[in-house]
């Protein structure tokens, strides 16, 4: 037997655990702090009243012979993939249902999709980023290039023709900048893509948080990204699904054998999403429903807005936080990530996530969310105009 060697190239990464461990020290020296968390990438709210009804409903299906389920479709209920057909229907993109297949949540199927494309490939990745896209690609040995993102381009990067790339990943709205590309800029990326044959995949994750009708949502808002990308989304952060599980990607007919191929791989390795969840995921896209997911995803808005009104009237350079819940950061006074993480820490008790745990160019950066209770944020920025007004 011989281990897969690429693991031991992963870089280790201590960024929450050495979140974790520096807030407990600092929690046990001083209980009488109360520290309040910023960092969280994870949901607050619960799952709306649509969902827990749906949830309930298809609980009881399942306890009566007539309605029991056993093994469904590997690609998801025809129920589901309508209601996420006609959610793209709803911003002029057209799908077919065997372009959409249901899934547990982005992070697997970004992980998956790799099955598809040979180890030889160049993957093009943004630093800083999610450190899923690097980290699968590493477990394969494939090669992993970077296109930087910074201050100067709003962490935005812009294709460059010079550079050969045969697999990107977009992230937009990003994690962890909250920067989000408009249609001009996507359609540079689809157009560089083109040319070069290659192969986008486009995480939209976040893009619920998207409120201003002329950004893009999904990638086939642009002209000839069903031929160049697959997009990955999720009902995690849209819906508070990050513990239910549910997303759902889009690999269009256009894309050749790609289509066929993922359907292939998830019949032979995959065996469908529960029901049940299959259910509460389509009450997300009741009108109900998203009535009442908007609620949630505006409290959070309202508290990136908090936050990044305060950063503002501190001027404190950010992106992010319009259209995310993510807000990015220059540390002030030239502070290093982790310098800036202590010194809110000792003196603000507010826990914020290091940038440079995102990628080299993330050092001398940090992100908030706006994931926590609105009391909190209000609270923690108070305590942050204290000491950077
Ligand atoms: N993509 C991005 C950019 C994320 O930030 C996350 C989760 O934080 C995911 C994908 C994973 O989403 P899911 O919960 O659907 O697996």
């Amino acid at each position: 037997m011989n281990i897969n060697k690429n693991y031991k190239n992963l870089e280790q990464s201590y960024l929450f655990s050495t979140v974790a461990r520096k807030v407990s020290e600092f929690a046990s020296k001083n209980p009488d702090k109360k520290i309040i968390r910023l960092g969280i990438g994870d949901v607050t709210l619960p799952l709306c009243k649509a969902v827990t009804e749906a949830l309930h409903k298809a609980v009881d299906e399942m306890g009566v012979q007539s309605t029991f389920r056993g093994y469904g479709p590997e690609q998801g209920y025809d129920f589901l993939r309508t209601a996420v057909q006609k959610y793209y229907a709803k911003r002029n993109v057209e799908l077919n249902l065997d372009e959409i297949f249901i899934s547990d949540g982005a992070k697997s199927d970004l992980g998956n999709i790799l099955d598809l494309f040979d180890k030889d490939n160049t993957v093009l990745v943004p630093d800083p980023v999610y450190p899923v896209y690097v980290d699968t690609n590493i477990m394969n040995s494939r090669k992993v290039i970077f296109a930087d993102a910074n201050g100067d381009n709003c962490f935005l990067p812009m294709p460059d023709k010079n550079i050969k790339a045969d697999i990107i990943y977009i992230c937009s709205p990003n994690n962890p900048t909250g920067a989000v590309y408009n249609k001009e800029q996507l359609k540079e990326w689809v157009n560089y893509a083109l040319a070069q044959k290659a192969v986008i995949l486009f995480d939209s994750a976040y893009e619920c948080f998207i409120s201003d009708k002329e950004l893009p949502r999904s990638i086939y808002e642009i002209e000839g990204a069903k031929e160049c990308a697959i997009e990955f989304c999720s009902l995690s952060k849209t819906a508070g699904f990050t513990g239910t599980r549910c997303g759902y990607t889009i690999v269009p007919e256009a894309l050749g054998k790609l289509n066929k191929m993922w359907l292939r791989r998830q019949t032979t390795k995959f065996n469908g999403v529960p029901y049940i969840i299959q259910r509460g995921a389509e009450a997300v896209f009741s009108e109900e429903g998203q009535r009442e997911i908007k609620e949630n995803i505006n409290y959070y808005k309202e508290n990136a807005k908090v936050i990044s009104d305060t950063l503002k009237s501190c001027n404190i350079w950010h992106v992010g936080g319009k259209h995310s819940p993510y807000i990015w950061l220059r540390c002030p006074n030239n502070m290093k990530s982790w310098e800036f993480f202590d010194y809110l820490l000792e003196n603000a008790q507010v826990v914020g996530t290091p940038g440079s745990g995102f990628g080299r160019n993330g050092e001398g950066y940090f992100r908030l969310t706006s994931f926590g209770s609105k009391e909190n944020t209000l609270e923690a920025m108070k305590r942050l105009e204290k000491i950077l007004k």
